[in-house]
């Protein structure tokens, strides 16, 4: 079967995580998304931003068991994790998150393009898993028990091959996170010692 890698910060461990691609990420807006549609046409080019970042979180499950699935009113449920109203909601989040006063020096970063960002702090920078640009990927596990035969017609006399070990890791910790600095074409670690640290 295959997994999903366990990464733990400070002994906690983290069920969700959402990577953020940069520079991209910060020059998103609403005139040259899909989404935009979803917004009135004077709406801030930025919410389109928000907007990401409320969809990833919209898809974690209630219950904590991994992509939330959208029912259909039919008790089974939509093929893809998104549905009919999944863009319309988040849309409504979006406006209503807006609306109700949120401090604006928590997403005022939001409001500038990645070179308007460089401009105004001198630089930006994001935490990374040591392997970027690659991130923690689902590894393969052999069963203790395994299945009986196959005895679905279509199967029988398919070979069946030994599981080789995986190599990704099946582990990750803080002690696995880079700082990096993002420009416009390649990016660079930074060496920060106490307060900058990875966290
Ligand atoms: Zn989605």
């Amino acid at each position: 079967m295959t997994k999903s890698p366990s990464v733990s910060l400070s002994g906690h461990l983290v069920s969700y995580l959402i990577s953020f691609a940069l520079p991209r990420y910060c020059d998103q807006s609403l005139h040259r998304a899909r989404k935009g549609r979803f917004y009135h046409p004077d709406e801030e080019a930025w919410m389109a931003k928000l907007d990401t970042v409320i969809h990833e979180l919209y898809h974690v499950s209630p219950d904590l068991k991994g992509i939330r699935r959208i029912e259909r009113g039919d008790g089974t449920y939509f093929a893809d994790c998104h549905g009919q109203h999944y863009h319309r909601e988040v849309a409504d989040m979006v406006q209503t998150y807006l609306a109700s006063g949120p401090d604006p020096e928590v997403y005022e970063f939001l409001r500038h393009d990645f070179d308007q960002l460089q401009q105004r702090f001198g630089g930006v920078v994001g935490t990374t898993f040591r392997m970027f640009p690659s991130s923690p990927q689902r590894y393969v596990e052999r069963l203790t028990v395994q299945p009986p035969p196959p005895t679905d017609t279509d199967l029988v006399g398919v070979a069946v091959e030994e599981v080789r070990p995986s190599r990704h890791r099946e582990r990750f910790s803080e002690g696995d996170l880079h700082i990096r600095e993002f420009g416009r074409e390649t990016s660079r670690r930074l060496v920060r010692t106490g307060a900058f640290r990875a966290a």
